[in-house]
């Protein structure tokens, strides 16, 4: 049976040659042929020239993800080898630029980034950590980890394909062992020299916030070369797992008040806070909602050196993001007031549909209200291993601002 064929309207033309990998249920005229959820199906105009091909999936308003522009391309098991092969090589030399230590913990592969839409692979040591974000991606899920394995050789391979996203794809939630050894409860990674210990079966994501690995880095490490560093105080809100706590502690800083609302990601701050041999006490770690704790220190009159606000993705859509902007911005106005002056604030969005020019504005009426003055030191993005590609600018989520604050 030959391949469907999806007709496009006219006026939908362009977003296709120029490449972006979704097509929309509405920019689809006509479909010739009856392709089955996941099949590869041809794109044309409405003259049938031909523009791309992609997997079909009817249940999602992204009704196509595209992967290939070029109509001579055989999408066969050498066409994903070769696509994995690109993503895998490039990761190598980019991590080269800034490995502090033996760096084992990384993504592989960032879906449409890297010409696979919906396929996430992380490195944490010797397994590998996936998922399968499109319907497309979860029907060649077998033939994928055979390539992982070939290309690769991993102890094991971890699906954890449980995010809300694949509802939109009609997929139900999938996690376990794909192929070889199941992962440890913890997995040891080392990352720029520092040890955390990773939860890949129950940590948010596929365990850790890998895309925040450089902005750890510049902003952990920022009290190193400061004389005053053993006077100062950094407050780490929705610290997670205590990456940015494990920076800090090593530029000797006096303490990192880590705050977060989940339990179990606190008791694996203090491990590894502990595992890189600082001192843990119960005063730095403490379990709370963000907003309210920051209120509390405000009443208290308690300020510090350093805020670190990386907060959860407020905006899960664009219809989201009024809501979105008011929670950012009533953390940053809070945190700016509860700055020594020449105090700095790292404060990040990972909310797609809040723009960096948006996160920006958001943070400016921050500072105005809270009758401060700051200056941007840095602008941040997420880590190189999370590439995105030029024509899919969806793909760059995170921003985030160092400022001064006076
Ligand atoms: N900075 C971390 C990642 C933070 S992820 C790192 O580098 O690893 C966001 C964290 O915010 C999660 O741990 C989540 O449990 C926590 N969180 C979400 N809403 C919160 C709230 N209202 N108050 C406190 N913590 C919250």
């Amino acid at each position: 049976m030959s391949e469907a064929v999806a007709v496009i309207h006219d006026n939908r033309l362009r977003a296709i040659r120029r490449r972006h990998p979704w097509v929309f249920s509405g920019a689809i005229m006509r479909l010739d042929g009856d392709p089955a959820p996941g099949d590869l199906v041809t794109v044309t105009d409405g003259a049938g020239e031909f523009l791309a091909r992609g997997y079909w999936n009817p249940h999602s308003d992204i009704r196509i993800r595209l992967v290939t522009w070029c109509e001579d391309e055989s999408l066969d098991e050498a066409f994903w080898r070769d696509r994995l092969s690109r993503a895998i090589a490039g990761r190598h030399v980019e991590n080269r630029t800034h490995d502090l230590g033996t760096a084992n913990a990384y993504r592989l592969v960032n879906a449409e980034s890297d010409g696979i839409p919906g396929l996430v692979v992380d490195r944490y040591g010797d397994w590998l950590v996936v998922q399968a974000l499109t319907l497309g991606i979860a029907e060649r899920k077998d033939m994928l980890a055979d390539l992982l394995v070939e290309l690769l050789s991993p102890a094991g391979i971890y699906e954890r394909s449980d995010v809300d996203v694949r509802q939109k794809e009609g997929l139900a939630p999938e996690t376990g062992v794909l192929r070889g050894e199941a992962p440890p409860e913890l997995i040891e990674i080392d990352e720029n020299g520092r040890r955390f210990l990773v939860d890949v079966r129950q940590g948010h994501k596929t365990g850790f916030y890998l895309d925040q690995r450089e902005n750890r880095a510049i902003i952990g490490d920022w009290f190193r070369s400061d004389e005053r560093a053993s006077q100062r105080t950094v407050l780490n809100a929705f610290a997670y797992t205590g990456g940015f706590a494990v920076y800090a502690l090593g530029s000797l800083v006096k303490r990192v008040i880590n705050v977060d609302s989940s339990a179990e990601a606190l008791a694996l701050a203090r491990r590894n806070v502990a595992l890189n041999g600082y001192r843990t006490d119960d005063d730095d770690f403490v379990e709370g909602d963000v907003f309210q704790v920051l209120r509390y220190y405000r009443d208290a009159g308690q300020q510090f050196d350093m805020i670190i606000l990386d907060p959860p993705k407020f905006a899960q859509s664009p219809r989201q993001v009024e809501n979105a902007a008011r929670g950012y911005k009533d953390i940053n106005l809070m945190a700016f007031r509860l700055l020594r002056p020449g105090g700095l604030l790292a404060t990040f969005s990972c909310s797609g549909a809040v723009t960096a020019d948006l996160f920006q504005k958001i943070v400016f009426s921050a500072v105005l209200d809270a009758g401060r003055e700051a200056q941007i030191i840095r602008w941040l993005a997420q880590a190189p291993d999370h590439p995105v590609a030029l024509t899919f600018p969806e793909g760059g989520y995170l921003k985030g601002l160092l400022c001064r604050v006076w």
